[in-house]
């Protein structure tokens, strides 16, 4: 047999085991400092009580002759299916039943996807951005070309019509650096995947923290994009599901053959998520769910207030932090994204995520995140202001 030999084109990616490396040695030597962190990619808060009830509800069930369920459909019940449909309605986007594709998450349909497209496809990524986009192309053996977003286009950079690409990423708002593009903006990007017959995958996993109605939640709020983009959504940071796992992808119909491509490959490839997860995922969406989920978005959203704020206090550039749970600031004084993370480290004791690590444009920039507890957040900025204000 012979292996991919793509998989020896990725790089390695040390981020995270490298800042694990450094604040456990940085811990050893000074176990009486309290170290803070706020590099945390994932959720704190609970699963609500709405799920939590809906998901004990839906084991009773399996135990149960009369109620037991077997393998559901691959593209998930109708009952989770029309539920995303009344939340995309909300938004005032209509999207057929059979366009929905229930999901065990974002991450992995962003990867499976990838069965539907040819290996030439030119594929174009911003850069800095969420590494899976890069390395699921890399290990399929894909040309990928990147494009620059930096401070001067406050990480929100559009299309060089000069560039051909077939396949393009958006993600917005962004991880890493909090930027959310408008609906003008998303305009642009529809229009040159449409003059370009390029796909646009807009990855909308954090949507639910934009707070102001006139930003887009979905790229199916831009005329044309049905014509030209794949959406995929999560329930893990609207919901606390990163360890529950459930989302959802939307291929529309006007895609021409990739809907049936998509129910083909699913049907051959995936057996569906779990009965009781989807019953689960259906109750974050009823009204009740949508309040309680709406609290812990707010308790992010208010973290995310704090160290914006002690940004400006300090006079510091940045970005996100408003429609994001992520924000993404200029190191001061110039400093490397390493650097600043280990002056941080040892005189503030706080953990965060060094820009450089998502990308080339992320030198001199770094990745702080609202997914603490109020108290460390406003901790932790009470000392950044001792050190930068
Ligand atoms: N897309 C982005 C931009 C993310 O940051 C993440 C997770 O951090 C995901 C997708 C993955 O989400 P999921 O937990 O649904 O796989």
């Amino acid at each position: 047999m012979n292996i991919n030999t793509n998989y020896d084109n990725l790089e390695q990616s040390y981020l995270f085991s490298t800042i694990a490396k450094r604040v456990n040695d940085y811990i050893a030597k000074n176990p009486d400092k309290k170290v803070i962190r706020l590099g945390i990619g994932d959720v704190t808060l609970p699963l609500c009580k709405t799920v939590t009830d809906a998901l004990h509800k839906a084991v009773d069930e399996m135990g149960v002759q009369s109620t037991f369920r077997g393998y559901g459909p691959e593209q998930g019940y109708d009952f989770l299916r029309e539920a995303v449909q009344g939340y995309y309605k909300k938004h005032n986007v209509d999207i057929e039943l059979d366009e929905i594709f229930i999901s065990d998450g974002a991450k992995s349909d962003l990867g499976n996807i990838l069965d539907l497209f040819a290996k030439d496809n030119v594929v174009l990524v911003p850069d800095p951005v969420y590494p899976v986009y890069v390395d699921t192309n890399i290990m399929a053996g894909r040309e990928v070309k990147f494009i620059d977003a930096n401070g001067e286009n406050e990480f929100l950079p559009l299309p060089d019509k000069s560039v051909k690409a077939d396949i393009i990423y958006i993600c917005s708002p962004n991880n890493p650096t909090g930027a959310v593009y408008n609906k003008a903006q998303l305009k642009e990007w529809v229009d040159y995947a449409l003059s370009n017959k390029a796909i646009i995958l807009f990855d909308s996993a954090y949507e639910c923290f934009i707070s102001d109605e006139n930003l887009p939640r979905s790229i199916y709020e831009i005329e044309g994009a049905k014509d030209c983009a794949i959406e995929f959504c999560s329930l893990s940071k609207t919901a606390g599901f990163t360890g529950t796992r459930c989302g959802y992808t939307i291929v529309p119909k006007n895609l021409g053959k990739l809907n049936k491509m998509w129910v083909r490959r699913q049907t051959t490839k995936f057996n569906g998520v779990p009965y009781i997860v989807q019953r689960g995922a259906e109750a974050v969406f009823t009204d009740e769910g949508q309040k309680e989920i709406k609290v812990n978005i707010a308790y992010y959203k208010e973290n995310a207030k704090t160290i914006s704020d002690t940004l400006n206090e300090c006079g510091i550039w940045h970005v996100g932090g408003k429609h994001s749970p992520y924000i993404w600031l200029k190191c001061p004084n110039d400093m490397k994204s390493w650097e600043f993370f280990d002056y941080l480290l040892n005189n503030a004791q706080i953990v965060g995520t060094p820009g450089s690590g998502f990308g080339k444009n992320g030198e001199g920039y770094f990745r702080l995140t609202s997914f603490g507890s109020k108290e460390n957040t406003v901790e932790a900025m009470e000392r950044f202001k001792r050190l930068f204000k």
